[in-house]
């Protein structure tokens, strides 16, 4: 019997050896990105089409290859970048194992051109299958430029599992984001069906990270720096309070490269202990620097898991410098953790404001009829100052509720206003802001205890909600309008809702490829909001399948809660009055659109039984 044993032809162990390195477009995307940067590129250029289903192009101005070089560089495990054994554990490039290319160029149409400084002639290469249709000398510049056409054309069944075009790009921009910020030194472009999507120059690690993650992101960043014997640690954590739900804003770099790490994940998140608001996650560009020979990231070409000497140690000194990091930017002035404050008693906390309030109070204000009166204006302190048209007592509006309140009637400026202090002059209605969280007062029958977010982000619902079913929106225009740059897909699906956005009081001058410019903004919004409430609506996975009015309300939801003043804030005696004011000439004070409790009213009996 003859034997049976036979080696595979090169072009099929190459298809097997291509299913695993290239899985997608975006595997090819990093495959040839990190070959430009191991070839020593100051510039590269990504040009794709059709998320790469029909083109992916990179351009860069390495040092070239030979014209056998060129040749060789298709061969399974040909490769200029180890040579023994050894080699393996002290890796400085990307690349060690020789197998990118060759997978590429077993599943593709691929193009090469190349020259390095010293020739005067470069070479040009094509590859359909791996095999060699034509190599040729060409004039072109130094460097190398690689083109992968109709990647998976002889896979059928490859080519058909591909993704649609807007989650295979997200992919491919996920891929260049994280080669570019691992290489801010390396110019690089982005363009996808001839557009731009990303111009980055050389810059500082900082200056990448805003250019890629726009550049509202710059005041986010929180800077990490910490030199230990085991791990230098470098790169910035996002504020806690601009943490988001939605996972994608988080990047560990080891030794430049990309990896992921769910270990050390927890340990950052475990830095923000007590910082983040539900579910948040924080968002880090973190960039870990060890011995070459302490990591091992020999494990699988597509993986971005490695495996550390001595992860302990590392989890402890990532939480600690995260930490540490935290902790001098809140001393440098933004006082987050709320724990720690002390109650300020109401007498100096009115000392300290420096505005006078006043209020205008309309003694025979209905809340049931519908003036129209409780408009807002916007303020440049990133939340709602008010106007008092027609600002109601506090009397009135809950004697509709069922309670036989009264309020202690009095108001704090009656110099100004001497008609309405006819019950108990000289006294100054007690207003005040508890762990800047509640707005403490009384009322004739006790206590009242109103959670200042909640509070404002009812109020802000019944306008939206109004705004939206009229379809009657109320905007300020921008002076500038703001430019924002988001994920192409992310553009995608707010331009799906752009009609309810703008019946929300948006005003927007581009959808477009990654490009958002507003024009116009709800009235309550600050601009500098802009792309945090924008990103708490893509967040929220409000779709515009739903029913038009179901949509609204939903949408009404979302920005109401991302738009509310918030915990934390600061408030004048002035806006805590509107709050209250507006807050009880809402149809539903009681109640958060999410069914939570805005106030507390301790009667004096119930506060009485508390002393037996
Ligand atoms: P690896 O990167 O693991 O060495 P590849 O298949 O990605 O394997 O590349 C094979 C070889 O081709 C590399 O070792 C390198 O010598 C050469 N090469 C690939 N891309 C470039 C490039 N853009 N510029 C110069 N040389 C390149
Ligand atoms: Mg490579």
């Amino acid at each position: 019997m003859s034997d049976i044993i036979k080696l595979l032809p090169d072009h099929v162990a190459n298809q097997i050896a291509a299913g695993e390195v290239v899985q997608r477009p975006a595997s090819v995307v990093k495959e040839l990105l990190e070959n430009a940067i191991d070839a020593g590129a100051t510039s590269i250029k990504l040009m794709v089409k059709d998320a790469g289903k029909t083109l992916i192009q990179v351009i860069d101005n390495g040092k070239g290859m030979s014209m056998t070089d060129a040749r060789m560089a298709f061969e399974r495990h040909a490769t200029s970048k180890i040579t023994t054994a050894e080699d393996l554990f002290n890796l400085n490039t990307k690349g060690f194992r020789g197998e990118a290319l060759a997978s590429i160029a077993a599943v593709a149409h691929v193009e090469v051109k190349t020259k390095r400084d010293s020739d005067s002639l470069g070479t040009l290469l094509k590859i359909e299958g791996s095999k060699v249709t034509s190599q040729e000398p060409t004039v072109t510049a130094k460097g190398t430029m690689i083109s992968v056409r109709n990647l998976f054309f002889n896979i059928p069944a490859r080519r058909k599992f591909l993704k649609s075009d807007q989650v295979e790009l997200r992919n491919i921009t996920d891929e260049f984001h994280r080669v570019a910020m691992a290489h801010p030194s390396i110019q690089f472009s982005f363009d996808h069906n001839d557009n731009s999507l990303f111009q980055l120059p050389t810059s500082t690690l900082r200056q990448r990270v805003v250019n890629i993650m726009g550049p509202k992101s710059n005041e986010k960043l929180v800077p990490v720096e910490e030199e230990t014997e085991l791990i230098n640690i470098s790169g910035f954590v996002g504020k806690p309070e601009f943490a988001r739900k939605s996972r994608g804003l988080q990047f560990f770099f080891v030794n430049d490269r990309f990896i992921k790490h769910s270990y050390f994940h927890h340990a950052v998140v475990s830095a923000f202990e007590g910082l983040l608001k539900d579910k948040a996650i924080p968002s880090y560009f973190l960039f870990l620097t060890v011995p070459a020979d302490s990591v091992d990231i020999n494990i699988h070409p597509t993986k971005t898991e490695v495996k550390f000497d001595d992860e302990h140690s590392l989890y402890a000194i990532i939480r600690a410098s995260v930490k540490h990091a935290l902790g001098q930017f809140s001393v440098q002035g933004i006082d987050f953790n709320l724990e720690q404050q002390y109650e300020v008693p109401y007498e100096v906390a009115r000392q300290s404001q420096a505005e006078k309030p006043r209020i205008e109070v309309n003694p025979d204000y209905n809340p049931f009829k519908d003036s129209g009166a409780s408009k807002v204006s916007n303020s440049n302190v990133g939340f709602t100052s008010f106007k008092k048209e027609k600002a109601p007592v506090w009397e009135s509006l809950y004697s509709g509720m069922n309670q036989s309140t009264e309020l202690i009637d009095e108001t704090i400026h009656q110099e100004e206003n001497p008609q309405l202090f006819q019950r108990e002059e000289h006294q100054q209605k007690p207003i005040f802001q508890l762990q800047r969280k509640y707005i403490v007062s009384t009322l004739k029958s006790g206590l009242l205890l109103v959670n200042q977010q909640r509070a404002h982000e009812r109020i802000l619902f019944e306008q939206l909600s109004k705004q939206l079913s009229k379809n009657h929106a109320v905007s300020q225009q921008l002076l500038f309008p703001v430019k924002l740059n988001f994920a192409v897909q992310e553009v995608l699906q707010l331009k799906e809702l752009e009609n309810h956005l703008e019946g929300a009081g948006f005003v927007f001058k581009t959808l477009k490829d990654n490009v958002v410019e507003v024009e116009g903004v709800p009235l309550e919004l600050n601009e500098n909001d802009v792309r945090t409430v924008l990103e708490s609506v893509l967040d929220s996975k409000v779709t515009s399948e739903k029913d038009t009015s179901q949509l609204s309300l939903q949408l009404a939801g979302q920005l109401s809660k991302s738009m509310s003043i918030k915990t934390g804030a600061i408030l004048s005696v002035q806006e805590m009055e509107t709050i209250i004011n507006q807050l009880f000439s809402c149809s539903e004070p009681q109640l958060t659109p999410d069914h939570k409790k805005i106030f507390i009213n301790m009667t004096s009996e119930s506060l009485d039984s508390k002393f037996q």
